[in-house]
């Protein structure tokens, strides 16, 4: 049976270049970066040329980057890490309702420490608008972190101009750019931002490795302690075969980007197109055009998202609903709720994520199994006997 990887914003397989070199870092070049000897000074030779690559790919000067163990930690140390250093100056943070989990639940536990944070609202194709930024600003404000795209409805916001306004107003500005670094061009003076995060294994590198990009001269300190490393900003002996991995993977991302973008904006517009002619009642999610290239999300209305995606996996294919952190819970994604998407139609919701691998025979058969699999699910379901009785939205949307 065909097997058709479509998840690619949960993970991504590491690309062979990066694994063969991750090999060399686990056997032959295996010192500590920070010891004096040879063995040392090999491995802090790849650690500072993997520093380059990741930073080159988003127009940071090498010394910027803190290595951390993943996209989680980076936004962790981003948002406390300014919380705390700038205490003296304020004590209110603004996001969105719709930042993954990493952001979401550390803005919540500084609320514990005396922090006020400000959730913004989003529209309905889950855009933050620049005006209610503004307008949640208040002289306690030390900090703005926004998403440059969302994981799960795959929307890019607009931070360039989020950006200049926290610059005019002197607030530091975090975006976090997991998504979309390594998949569409970010450049963190081109965004305006002082903080951003990115993670290794959304670009074909291994995980459990990251990086904070942290703007000179912005005030942030620790969150862990016990060594010097990372120009003291993250302690710990450096995760080498992750790091050096991580800077493969960079490097290849830049060098494949462009052409990656338009193929995989072809294939998300021909499955897009496909699914909604072939197939009633299904709705996008998430803005039609600024969207991460390769980033689907579907609400098939009157089924379940996770019995669609239990069919899907049965004939192959690997979606998800939502984010694969918060699958498994029953509880509609916080993102679509946010956009004012109701309860009933969020359930029925569906991410498919494109990557390197996937070529135009994987979406032919997505399309070719999917109308089969929405329809038998339908027939099963009340919701649907329900509507086609009356035949009345309304019906539908009353129960
Ligand atoms: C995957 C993801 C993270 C978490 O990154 P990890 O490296 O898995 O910790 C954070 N933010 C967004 C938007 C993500 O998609």
């Amino acid at each position: 049976m065909r097997r058709v990887y479509l998840d690619h914003s949960a993970t991504t397989p590491v690309d062979p270049e990066v694994a063969e070199l991750m090999v060399k870092y686990l056997t032959d070049t295996f010192g500590n970066p920070s010891s004096v000897h040879s063995f040392g000074r090999e491995a802090k030779k790849g650690l500072e040329e993997a520093r380059e690559k990741v930073a080159a790919l988003m127009g940071a000067r090498p010394d910027e980057i803190v290595f951390t163990s993943g996209g989680t930690e980076a936004d962790n140390l981003a948002i406390m890490g300014t919380a705390f250093a700038n205490r003296n100056k304020g004590n209110h943070i603004i996001t969105s309702a719709i930042e993954h989990h990493a952001v979401l639940d550390t803005c919540e536990n500084l609320k514990k420490h005396g922090f006020e944070v400000t959730f913004l609202p989003v529209d309905a194709d889950g855009l933050v608008k620049v005006e209610d930024v503004a307008e949640a600003i208040t002289d306690k404000t030390i900090l703005i972190t926004i998403m440059h795209a969302n994981n799960e409805v795959g929307t890019i916001q607009p931070i360039e101009e989020i950006g200049r306004l926290a610059q005019e107003k002197g607030i530091i500005f975090h975006t976090d750019a997991v998504q979309t670094y390594g998949r569409i061009p970010v450049n963190v003076d081109k965004l305006n931002v002082n903080l951003l995060s990115a993670s290794s294994h959304k670009i074909y590198g291994p995980k459990g490795v990251g990086c904070l990009y942290i703007r000179k001269g912005t005030r942030i300190q620790p969150i862990a302690f016990g060594g010097g490393q990372e120009r003291k900003r993250r302690p710990g002996t450096e995760n080498m075969p992750g790091i050096v991995g991580f800077g493969k993977a960079a490097e290849l991302a830049g060098k494949r980007m462009q052409e990656e973008m338009e193929r995989l904006t072809k294939l998300r517009d021909k499955l897009i197109d496909g699914v909604l002619n072939r197939i009633d009642d299904v709705q996008l999610n998430g803005h039609r055009t600024k969207r991460l290239p390769g980033h689907v999300n579907f609400s098939f209305h009157y089924i379940e998202g996770e019995s669609l995606l239990l069919s899907l996996d049965m004939k192959g294919i690997a979606a998800s609903s939502g984010s694969a952190c918060t699958s498994g819970s029953l509880d509609p994604s916080h993102v679509l709720l946010a956009m004012g998407i109701p309860h009933e139609i969020a359930h029925g919701s569906v991410r498919m994520t494109l990557g390197k691998d996937n070529t135009e025979e994987d979406i032919d058969y997505v399309l070719e199994v999917l109308p089969g699999i929405v329809e038998r699910l339908r027939s099963m379901s009340p919701l649907y006997q329900r509507k086609e009785a009356c035949k009345h939205k309304e019906c539908y949307q009353n129960v």
